[in-house]
């Protein structure tokens, strides 16, 4: 059956009643018949249907055997550090999200949890930083902002040989496009604050693991720990799922009209989209991203500064200027003074984060008008007004209504 099809009908309608939409079970506890005996649920932390829904849904579109919904992404990603013990240690994509790198300097290794940080786009930086402490692997790819790719079927193979396990932070991707387990990782992880929910209107995450004692020891510690996603934003994520085929395939194919047309501005420097044949690791990208390359999309500008991207986030006018990504609306940020600001200049232009780099979480508006956006708002950082055929009169009457 297409995976299209099956997503759709994940989930069977009530049999209480037979509504087609999965219930909100709003409720904290469940009547026992006898102590012990109940229908699968006893109290709402441990267990709650409408959340059970969610997580049987995500785990097939990973292709897992389980998956335990929290509160944020953050909060999956917390629960994921938590399989490790003091001694242990992390070798992490250096581009990470920069909450992860909150969690694990500010709080875990205060713990005697150490992370060490390499260019994981390289198969032989992974195996040059292990070290006999190391238990897990953390890769996000793409990266955020920059579109960095790693190799997660390479990196699996090497973390196994070692006996740490592979978590892939799938965010970026989303299911729709890239299937970690099914390339050797061990668990995934996601913000479904971002394309898995789909529309910006809730805060979300999920872990997804490849077999049973993984998946048991993640569901403990959701129980354990307590940061649950609620029943109601069980059932917005679900309901944002059912349409991430659909979502994501467009996303995709509007980033890539957006990337080429930033490719061909004269104010533009770089472009970064992992669907350009010029980024680095197009190839790897091409073979472990099946139907698209993502919604995300960042350039910097040929006048390097953070004046000149300002100029630029704040003439947009389709895309909002915004942290987050991944939803219908398309949002643009500066990630040197919004999202990785508390990074020090000199180690995040290290990190290819340059003063004036944007990115743009591309949504799911026309292309045209899209471009049209933000051509006029690069055009006036830059004196010669090129124009394209993206600047019909359509687009420009779309500025004056
Ligand atoms: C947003 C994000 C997170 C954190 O998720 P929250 O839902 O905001 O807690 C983690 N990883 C990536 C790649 C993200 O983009």
């Amino acid at each position: 059956m297409n995976k299209a099809t099956k997503l759709i009908h994940s989930i069977p309608a009530d049999r209480l009643t037979g509504a087609v939409s999965v219930p909100i079970y709003q409720t904290s506890t469940f009547v026992q018949d006898a102590p012990g005996q109940h229908k699968g649920f006893d109290y709402a932390r441990s267990n709650n249907p409408t959340r059970a829904a969610l997580e049987h849904t995500i785990a097939a579109l990973e292709g897992g055997v389980s998956a335990s919904a929290f509160a944020s992404g953050l909060a999956a990603i917390d629960a994921v550090v938590k399989l490790l013990k003091s001694g242990d240690e992390i070798l992490a994509v250096d581009d990470i999200y920069g909450g992860a790198f909150r969690l694990f300097t500010h709080i875990y290794e205060g713990f005697g949890i150490r992370v060490n940080y390499a260019d994981t786009t390289d198969v032989r930086n992974v195996k040059a930083a292990l070290t006999p402490a190391t238990k897990l692997i953390w890769l996000e790819t793409p990266t955020n902002p920059t579109l960095k790719i790693s190799d997660i079927e390479a990196i699996a193979a090497i973390g196994h040989e070692h006996g740490a396990l592979l978590c892939v932070d799938n965010t970026f991707a989303s299911p729709a496009l890239q299937l970690p387990l099914k390339y050797g990782a061990d668990i995934v992880v996601h913000s479904a604050t971002k394309y898995l929910g789909g529309h910006s209107d809730l805060i979300a995450g999920i872990v997804i693991c490849a077999d049973e004692e993984t998946g048991a020891r993640i569901r403990f510690i959701q129980n354990a720990s307590g940061a649950i996603l609620s029943p109601h934003d069980s059932w917005l994520t679900l309901r944002g799922a059912e349409t991430l085929y659909l979502r994501v395939k467009e996303h995709s194919a509007n980033a890539l009209r957006v990337a080429q047309f930033l490719e061909t501005h004269p104010a533009v420097r770089q472009v970064f989209y992992p669907g350009l044949v010029t980024h680095p690791n197009h190839d790897i990208a091409a073979r472990q991203q099946q139907g698209g390359f993502g919604g995300v999309v960042s350039f910097s500008l040929k006048e390097d500064t953070e004046a000149a991207a300002t100029r630029v986030v704040c003439s947009t006018r389709l895309f909002k200027l915004a942290e987050s990504l991944g939803g219908v609306k398309s949002l643009l940020c500066h990630p040197a003074t919004m999202t990785h600001k508390s990074i020090p200049a000199a180690q995040r232009r290290n990190a290819g984060i340059a003063d004036s780099l944007v990115r743009l979480s591309v949504g799911l508006e026309d292309a045209a008008d899209l471009i049209a956006d933000i051509e006029q708002a690069l055009n006036l950082v830059h004196s010669v007004h090129k124009s394209t055929a993206a600047s019909t009169p359509a687009a420009a009457a779309l500025w004056l209504s």
